[in-house]
C-alpha cells in the first residue's frame, strides 16, 4: 500500500506534478499529423471538460485508462462515457 501523496484529481498531468509523463505525452501529441490533430480551440475545451470530469484523476481517465491530454488531441477521438465531448 502506498502512503503519502493523494492523487490529484481535476488535474491534468503536468499540474499533477507528473512532468516525466506529460513530456512522453506532448512528444506523442506532437507526432499527430496535422490533418489528425484536434484544432486548438476544441483542444481546450475538450480539457476543460475533463477537469471537470469525476472520472479525471492525474491526467488520466478512468473510463478508458488513457491520458486525456493525448487521448483529446485526436480529432476523431470521443470521451468514452456519455459523450461528454
Ligand atoms: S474523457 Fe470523458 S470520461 Fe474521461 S475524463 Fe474526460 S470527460 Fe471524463
Amino acid at each position: 500500500m502506498i502512503y503519502g501523496k493523494k492523487p490529484c484529481v481535476r488535474c491534468l498531468l503536468e499540474e499533477a506534478g507528473r512532468q516525466d509523463v506529460s513530456q512522453s505525452v506532448k512528444a506523442a501529441v506532437d507526432k499527430i499529423p496535422d490533418s489528425q490533430k484536434t484544432g486548438e480551440m476544441e483542444y481546450e475545451k475538450r480539457l476543460e471538460i475533463c477537469r471537470e470530469c469525476e472520472f479525471l484523476t492525474e491526467g488520466t481517465c478512468l473510463k478508458c485508462g488513457c491520458y486525456v491530454e493525448l487521448r483529446a488531441a485526436r480529432k476523431d477521438s470521443r470521451c468514452p462515457y456519455k459523450t461528454k465531448w
